[in-house]
């Protein structure tokens, strides 16, 4: 038998860290702080690429592509962004066996060079809105890595929009976070919270910059996507300048938003529990798995099970569904069976002669852990709404755990008793120190000011000034 996981109450840091490389989802590279993303994980990512790139193309948006390099000086042109930046800059100085005239950066983001390209690309008021989107890599050096969720190279989409209007930039954040939650609800059953960041959390050279907030099952917040009003801070930088209606010079406003490879840990976070995995069935590189059973030496039984396993798998693959028959020798069922659970599969199938002669099949549910009888006639019919199922059971499960651990505190006591394990909503004066301050009492941040919420009613939770929001922010550790 493979040894077990850690269980996540005892050190969710190791589960965590077991279950990716158990799972195959990655594996460690040779260069420290980078990771190959393996079959199983890059599935889940192509999955989580293709749903959101058509919900980014039916809001009118086209993909294009930047280089990777850009020239050092570009940074510089934005002060807050390359203060924000500068300590996770990786930089080519040599190419070609000589020293470069001009460093260049491997993108951290690609703001600068954009903005450079859309000052040629933009004259008129008719050359606007741009709606553009990127897939691409990027890298940020950063100290401490672990896999999804801090490596130094990460896959990410960025989008990059221009605008007439403050109005309409805004309109475009708020449009682009709301598509990240609905997003993360109806594809990873993940319950986000969607809110504004405090100004010490915002984005390096954002006026605005809105959150999704992920619960993981140990309550620590997750930042699981972003997207950024610039107003007009990076046109200015870049004179990205147009002639308005008025026939008038005026600067763009611009917008940013990307997610990356780390929703892969917020899935894994937000879902997984002792036994490994669960995956979200709407993104799950496999929603059912076949495992068919039989005596290494009965040859006869071998076929009649295998014929059969097959014929359901095409049928399902015909609805659709992605499915996988685990024709793996050399192992037992039962090691196949804890395989597949850990890897999060929403349906286990198990086939064996036994079930032939009477015409059935036994369905293994992810979820319940519960095991349940199918005849056979019956189980390609039930098996699309019992995926959606899965979904809404998922979906309630993470909801009902958010909504367990958020609790509101009234005073800086209860907030110290209770940040462990919760997320707190709280009311907060608004002020960078006194963010601090809790940040170094407790490790907590503010995680966002939701966009709907609960009404502040009262002075900070902490200082006792006034409050400076209309609703009550979420503290909590975050990752
Ligand atoms: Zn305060």
């Amino acid at each position: 038998m493979a040894k077990k996981l850690t269980p996540q109450s005892q050190d969710f840091s190791a589960w965590y860290n077991e279950i990716v490389y158990k799972a195959d989802l990655a594996d460690l590279s040779p260069v420290r702080g980078s990771m190959v993303i393996r079959p199983y994980g890059f599935a889940l990512w192509e999955n989580i690429q293709k749903n959101l790139d058509q919900m980014f193309k039916d809001t009118g948006h086209e993909n294009l592509y930047f280089p990777l390099l850009i020239p050092m000086s570009f940074f510089e042109r934005e002060a807050k962004h390359v203060e924000g930046f500068a300590p996770e800059l990786a930089v080519v100085t040599h190419a070609g066996g000589k020293e470069l005239e001009e460093p260049l950066v491997i993108r951290p983001t690609s703001e600068t060079i954009i903005g450079e390209m859309y000052s040629k690309w933009i004259m008129s008021y008719r050359d606007l809105p741009l709606l553009y989107n990127q897939w691409a890599n990027v890298m940020r050096w950063e100290m401490r890595t672990r896999p999804f969720l801090r490596t130094t190279e990460f896959l990410w989409q960025e989008g990059h929009t221009a605008h007439e209007t403050a109005e309409e930039a805004e309109a475009e954040t708020i449009q682009m976070v709301n598509i990240y939650t609905k997003f993360a609800r109806d594809y990873a059953a993940i319950p986000v919270v969607t809110g504004e960041k405090t100004v010490g959390e915002r984005f390096a050279g954002a006026k605005m910059t809105l959150t999704i907030e992920a619960m993981m099952r140990d309550s620590k917040a997750l930042q699981a996507g972003t997207s950024h009003y610039m107003g007009t801070n990076f046109a200015e930088a870049f004179d990205i300048s147009f002639n308005d209606k008025e026939n008038k010079q005026a600067f763009v406003h611009t917008t940013s938003w990307g997610l990356s490879t780390r929703f892969i840990g917020a899935i894994i976070m937000g879902h997984g529990d002792d036994k490994g995995l669960i995956m979200p069935p709407r993104l799950a590189p496999v929603q059912v798995v076949i495992v068919p059973i039989f005596r290494k030496n009965d040859a006869e039984a071998k076929e009649a099970v295998m014929t059969k396993a097959n014929g359901i798998a095409n049928e399902l693959k015909a609805q659709s569904i992605r499915v996988k028959v685990d024709t793996r020798q050399g192992m037992s069922p039962g090691f196949k069976f804890n395989d597949w659970e850990q890897k999060g599969v929403p349906i286990r199938l198990e086939l064996g002669p036994k079930d032939l002669e009477n015409s059935t099949v036994v369905l293994a549910d992810r979820l319940n852990e519960a095991k349940e009888t199918v005849a056979l006639d019956r189980v390609v019919g039930i098996m699309a709404d019992r995926l959606e199922q899965f979904h809404h059971k998922l979906l309630k499960r993470a909801t009902d755990f958010r909504d367990e651990h958020s609790i509101e505190v009234d005073n800086y006591e209860d907030f110290k008793a209770s940040i462990e394990g919760n997320w707190l909503l709280v009311n907060h004066c608004g002020s960078e120190d006194c963010e601090n301050q809790i940040q170094k009492d407790t490790k907590a941040t503010p995680r966002c000011i939701p966009l709907e919420g609960i009404k502040s009613d009262g002075n900070c939770v902490h200082c006792g000034e006034k409050s400076a929001y209309e609703r009550k922010i979420i503290f909590a550790k975050a990752y």
